[in-house]
């Protein structure tokens, strides 16, 4: 690369990368076919519109590359539909909500501080101004277990267009059964945000909301799903020319859907990130992959347990996912965000994070969330959770002895380094 600044960036985040142990569940290591697709000639392209219905001239491998992404990821998720042109999680959201909602109407999802999303409607984004959000959330904080009573209540009250499912900071499962039957009974539309879990989902290693009679499923393609940054969206129902505008029915849910992506909402969309996008599915649809997404659960089990043995208390005290919730202040009397900026000093990387009723702010929060996908990625098992779990409790136990944390940080590093990235094979 002739830009030496740019390159030595990307030398030294690579260097991160080897030596450190990524904790944070919303990030993973992509193969070395990912990174080839996303910087390939297709960034070069334009085609608006979608296969067969282009904008521009040039089409001969656009089209049949975005539909070669579509037929993986349908075959994937077992949907009637996909849009792969979501430049990411954010935006495949607020395509949903724009295609199915009028301004004023109601979304029901999650708490925020018990797991949901910014996009699901934090009062700072532009989904709160043009909707109206009622929640649901944790019965008890013990288990997790949802309150789908107080859900029923508020959504036979509320009415809510749609009802979500979805999280980025909830460990346990969801039961989609009992979304489905509160979202038949008062109308609602039922979507799925699996943003975290598409790809544990793909691997079989959770439930997939479509078998319970969800709509839609929104998703990244970065997370668990182990592909580029970007988007997804599948839909069930059936697909007619996006050129015309359907009638708001479920049935006509991908149309709405694929119209909304493109020209309601984007434009031209990125066909490199759509051919990483498809490198990963069929990725994802090996046997193998299968595999990964158990490991990443079986990895989340361990290191749960190991760091409740060490002291650590966790929020709904385990897991069902990848996901772990500590809260800091009941462990170990600091806050999140001192105890993601301890590990970092040793090459841990987690985030801070909201709990449930939270007293602190968000930016100094009593959370630190953790996740398995990453380090199962780099080749971690079961008995390799001890050593994490801890080197977190020493860390944070001598946080002020800088002795040792410099010894930890060497062996983390010594240890990182025995596992490569997958790109650097
Ligand atoms: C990460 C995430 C998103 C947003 O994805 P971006 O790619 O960051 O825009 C949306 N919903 C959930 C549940 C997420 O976890």
């Amino acid at each position: 690369m002739k830009d030496k600044k740019v390159a030595h960036l990307i030398e030294a985040e690579t260097k991160r990368q080897r030596v450190g142990l990524e904790l944070i569940p919303s990030e993973n290591y992509v193969s070395a076919d990912v990174l080839d697709a996303l910087g390939s000639v297709f960034t070069n392209k334009y085609s608006e519109g979608y296969p067969g219905k282009r904008y521009y001239g040039g089409q001969d491998n656009t089209d049949p590359l975005e539909q070669l992404a579509i037929d993986r990821a349908k075959q994937l998720f077992g949907s009637d539909h996909a849009n792969v042109q979501p430049h990411s999680g954010a935006p495949a959201n607020i395509a949903v909500y724009q295609a199915w909602l009028e301004p004023g109407d109601t979304v029901m999802a999650m708490k925020l501080d018990h797991g949901g999303h910014l996009t699901h409607g934090h009062p700072i984004t532009s989904s709160a101004k043009l909707y109206n959000f009622v929640r649901y959330g944790i019965k008890d904080l013990e288990t997790g277990e949802i309150d789908y009573e107080q859900m029923r209540e508020v959504a036979l009250k509320e009415k809510p267009k749609i009802i979500l499912a979805g999280f980025s900071g909830y460990p346990r499962n969801l039961d989609y059964a009992k979304f489905a039957e509160i979202g038949k009974e008062v109308g609602a539309m039922l979507m799925a945000d699996m943003a975290h879990i598409a790809g544990l989902i793909a691997g079989k290693a959770l439930p997939n909301p479509l078998d319970f009679g969800f709509h839609v499923i929104t998703s990244t393609t970065h997370k668990t799903l182990r592909g580029p940054r970007g988007g997804l969206i599948l839909s069930n129902g059936k697909v007619t020319n996006p050129l015309k505008a359907p009638e708001k029915t479920l049935e006509n849910l991908p149309t709405l859907i694929d119209r909304e992506v493109f020209p309601g909402f984007q434009g031209g969309p990125h066909m490199h990130t759509i051919a990483a996008k498809g490198v990963a599915f069929n990725e994802a649809l090996e046997p193998d992959f299968q595999v990964y997404a158990k490991q990443i659960i079986a990895n989340a089990s361990r290191l749960a347990n190991e760091l409740m043995k060490r002291g650590f208390k966790l929020v709904t005290n385990g897991t069902d996912n990848h996901l772990i919730q500590i809260d800091m202040t009941q462990s170990f009397k600091i806050d999140g965000r001192e105890a993601q900026e301890i590990l970092d000093t040793i090459g841990l990387t987690a985030n801070c994070n909201a709990i449930p009723n939270d007293k602190l702010p968000p930016f100094r929060p009593s959370g630190l969330r953790l996740g398995t996908p990453a380090i199962t990625t780099r080749g971690l098992k079961e008995d390799d959770m001890e050593k994490v779990a801890e080197w977190m409790k020493q860390a944070i136990k001598n946080r002020k002895d800088e002795k040792i944390l410099n010894t930890l940080s060497i062996e983390v590093k010594e240890f990182a380094s025995r596992f490569p990235l997958p790109s650097d094979n």
